[in-house]
């Protein structure tokens, strides 16, 4: 079956005759593809700006992890006691049980659960150590040298800790500025229409292609964003509803049915229910066009002169109204 694209659909939806007409046509409309590329550049630097975030809060868990277990080691130095060395390998036999028990479950598991089980067994195996090392440290004779050494280290460990976290807020205020400027819905940006990085959505059931501008992670649901550039119209468009119809669907084929899909023209958002009627809708467009296909008869199916107006193939167009 040959593949249409969900473009392909848009420009059938404003006129069949248009459609036609552009089949030979090799992307004339170079204002709007630099517009998008622009936009594409914008959203991927607010991928990048969420990945360093993302990288630098880890850095603080673990940059504080590491200096409060340091800090505990170095009180550990400055005194002796049994009663915190027992505790401390009562930690430690039961961390142990619970690094064996993962373990086990690590044996016994597929290769899907077999990850979460390794970083679990990972963190019970290393607890375990730390809770044995402060035992001991707690029954040895006191060494203020070490504890003062451990506790310096530890202070070191915390400015580090706090230098990222300065990171962290820093990007997390240019982030907020770049999706203010954006005007995107809150969620997971997943996919930006780029012809290098992101795959082509396909449907094989209904012969359908295409790439979405932007595919946001809300919740459990992945939401298709068309985002137009040029003129703003007072409303959605019919072709571009029918457009990301068709992302829709491809939603639907390649994850889950959106229940929705957003429309963007400048700093308007439009949200447009995906129902059954409306993928009906876009259903009969396909084979209308797959019948135009065949018999290659294609009208104009209008009487607005003002679509003829707007319309970027009129100077090649027979049927033209204006
Ligand atoms: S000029 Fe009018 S009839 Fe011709 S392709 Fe454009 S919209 Fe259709």
């Amino acid at each position: 079956m040959d593949y249409i694209s969900a473009g392909d659909i848009e420009k059938y939806s404003y006129c069949p005759l248009s459609w036609w007409l552009s089949r030979n046509e090799r992307n004339k409309n170079s204002e709007g593809v630099r517009k998008h590329r622009e936009i594409g550049k914008k959203i991927e630097e607010l991928r990048g700006e969420r990945r360093k975030i993302k990288a630098w809060e880890s850095m603080i868990m673990y940059y504080s992890l590491a200096a409060s277990i340091i800090a505990i080691l170095g009180f550990a130095f400055f005194y002796t006691s049994i009663l915190l060395g027992k505790v401390f390998i009562s930690l430690a036999i039961f961390w142990l049980l619970l690094a064996l028990y993962f373990l086990w479950k690590y044996e016994k598991s597929n290769v899907e659960n077999s990850k979460p089980m390794g970083k679990l067994m990972i963190i019970a195996s290393s607890s375990a150590t730390i809770f044995s090392i402060f035992a001991v440290t707690f029954v040895l004779p006191p060494n203020y040298l070490m504890g003062y050494l451990l506790e310096i280290s530890s202070l070191l460990w915390l400015i580090f800790a706090t230098y990222f976290l300065y990171l962290a807020l820093k990007g997390e205020i240019r982030y907020n500025k770049l999706r203010r400027e954006l005007k995107l819905p809150n969620g997971e940006i997943i996919y930006v229409d780029d012809l290098e990085r992101s795959p082509l959505l396909k449907s094989e059931k209904y012969g359908i292609w295409g790439r979405p501008d932007l595919l946001i992670k809300m919740g459990e649901d992945y939401i298709p964003i068309e985002i137009k550039t040029g003129r703003v119209p007072r409303g959605p468009l019919f072709s571009h509803i029918m457009q990301l119809t068709a992302y829709m669907l491809l939603v639907e084929d390649n994850f889950k049915a959106p229940p929705y899909g957003l429309l963007k023209y400048g700093n308007m958002i439009y949200k447009i229910d995906y129902d059954k009627g409306l993928k009906e809708l876009l259903l009969k467009k396909v084979d209308e066009m797959r019948c135009a296909l065949k018999t290659g008869e294609v009208h104009r199916n209008h009487n607005r002169m003002g679509k003829c107006l707007h319309c970027s193939r009129r100077d090649i167009c027979p049927e033209r109204l204006a």
